[in-house]
């Protein structure tokens, strides 16, 4: 990569004027500048939002995608063709919308593409439910928005999506070009805005289903809003949050074990719903293992996005990096912080910061951000440990580094989460090979990227008349 001169990124000073995506005239909502997270100086652009009136007209307007199966699997493939073929904009504009790293932006425009791909390959000539609300976060904005409306499209049904308030230039750059490629306009519409309008779209008669990435929070007033409005049985699909927790026991490579840490809890500032949030290190290596991974902490290169040496950029928004220093800061004056590493002051940056825990069951929240936790075990206590981490009730990603082989079979055993990582980082998932997806609190199934996963939004004859 090091051929590539950033500063002449294209579109690096770019501004788009992006907006709902409708198949109708509608009222509209207010217009507002779009901030880069990274630095306060620079506009992205400007968005008008949709509102709540924006929804009932795009509701009206949905129509369930009528082509065979081979025109939406074509269709979705010259999407991916698109995606590829603009990757300079969307690179730009997860730069600077999102606060994404070269690495970080790169692999998630390769996911999206992998998305689109693999649900082409998956239209079929089962009937659609009809109308999808596509609720998506800013962690992922092009894979996860993607990825939900490849789906519901693949699958034949008519999508209104709904891009997290923080990436709405993104969303509305990829509903563009999924446009270009030939998704009708009734059959895709977009709907920019914050908490209104996602609960105009889960309370929408229209609506036949719902696809949800976000936090665990909103899932469940998603949940109760589909049950008091919509048909009974429209389904919730839904990935959320983790806690999630790595083993690293007195066996393990310790340099290969410090490694993944680093990876996996401080990749993408922590923002990812797979980062690793508490590590438990067997107490006779503690000591020098934990002085390897301050080192390591202290080695990374928090800076602006599109620097090819930048290993972390910022937290999403003010509200964020508020949250997150606030919760630090509290660590600090308890004497729990073991180390924390300096940021750039403009920005919304937050130093990578090491707390001290007695286990997993101090952790009240997920913090979505770049704070690891750290417990010690007892080699008699792997068991018990294993036993809280279960007892959170989340169950997304788990991480182990040992060099017993039936400890590797024992522990991945009895730990219950959706994606596991034995000797090596705990990220990341393959469409197609490797899904991903949680139990519990982090999501209700089947993973993205999955065989099952179309199947959530096909219509089947036990779910009634199509609707
Ligand atoms: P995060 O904490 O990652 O921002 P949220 O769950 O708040 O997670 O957001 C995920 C998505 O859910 C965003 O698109 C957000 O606008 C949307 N959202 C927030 N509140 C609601 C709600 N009450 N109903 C539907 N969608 C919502």
């Amino acid at each position: 990569l090091s051929h590539i001169d950033t500063a002449r990124i294209p579109f690096r000073d770019h501004r788009w004027q992006a907006g709902p995506l409708l198949a109708v005239e509608a009222p509209v909502g207010a217009t507002e500048r779009v901030p880069n997270p990274a630095m306060p100086s620079d506009d992205v652009g400007e968005i008008t939002w949709a509102s709540p009136e924006t929804v009932t007209a795009a509701a009206a307007a949905a129509t369930p995608w009528q082509a065979t199966p081979s025109e939406r699997a074509a269709v979705l493939l010259k999407a991916a063709d698109l995606y590829e073929a603009h990757f300079g904009e969307i690179f730009a504009i997860l730069h600077r919308e999102a606060g994404k790293t070269l690495l970080d932006a790169v692999a998630e425009i390769r996911e999206a593409v992998d998305f689109l791909r693999y649900y082409a390959a998956r239209a079929d000539g089962a009937p659609p439910r009809g109308v999808f609300a596509c609720i998506s976060p800013w962690n992922f904005p092009l894979a996860i928005f993607t990825g939900q409306i490849a789906a519901a499209l693949a699958t034949g049904n008519a999508v209104l999506a709904k891009p997290a308030e923080q990436t709405p230039v993104l969303a509305w750059r990829a509903a563009q070009l999924l446009h270009e490629a030939g998704v009708p306009t009734t059959a895709l519409q977009l709907l920019p805005g914050a908490g209104d309008v996602g609960a105009a779209l889960t309370s929408c008669p229209q609506v036949k289903g719902v696809a949800f990435t976000g936090s665990t929070e909103t899932a469940q007033i998603i949940h109760r809003s589909i049950a008091e409005n919509l048909d009974p049985g429209t389904p919730l699909i839904a990935e959320t949050g983790g806690l999630n927790a790595m083993i690293v026991d007195s066996t393990a490579l310790p340099e290969q074990a410090v490694r993944a840490i680093v990876e996996s809890a401080f990749q993408s500032a922590g923002q990812r719903c797979s980062a690793l949030r508490c590590l438990y290190v067997q107490e006779d290596i503690a000591p020098h293992f934990l002085e390897m991974l301050t080192g390591a902490m202290d080695a990374l290169r928090p800076g602006q996005p599109w620097e090819l040496s930048t290993d972390l950029g910022p937290v999403i928004d003010a509200e964020a990096h508020d949250g997150i220093a606030a919760y630090v800061e509290a660590a600090r004056k308890d004497g729990r912080l073991i180390n924390q590493i300096e940021v750039p002051s403009e920005g919304h940056f937050i130093g990578p910061a090491l707390i001290r825990v007695g286990g997993i069951e101090d952790l009240e929240r997920e913090i979505f951000g770049p704070v690891l936790h750290v417990a010690t075990f007892k080699a008699t206590e792997l068991d018990r440990v294993i036993d809280s981490i279960n007892a959170t009730g989340y169950g997304l990603t788990f991480g182990l580094q040992t060099r017993i082989d039936d400890r590797v079979q024992h522990v991945t055993e009895r730990v219950e989460a959706g994606n596991l990582y034995v000797n090596r980082n705990q990220i990341g998932a393959i469409v197609g090979s490797q899904p991903f997806g949680g139990e519990g609190l982090s999501g209700t199934g089947p993973k993205a990227g999955g065989p099952l996963y179309c199947d959530r939004f096909r219509h089947h004859a036990h779910d009634g008349p199509v609707g």
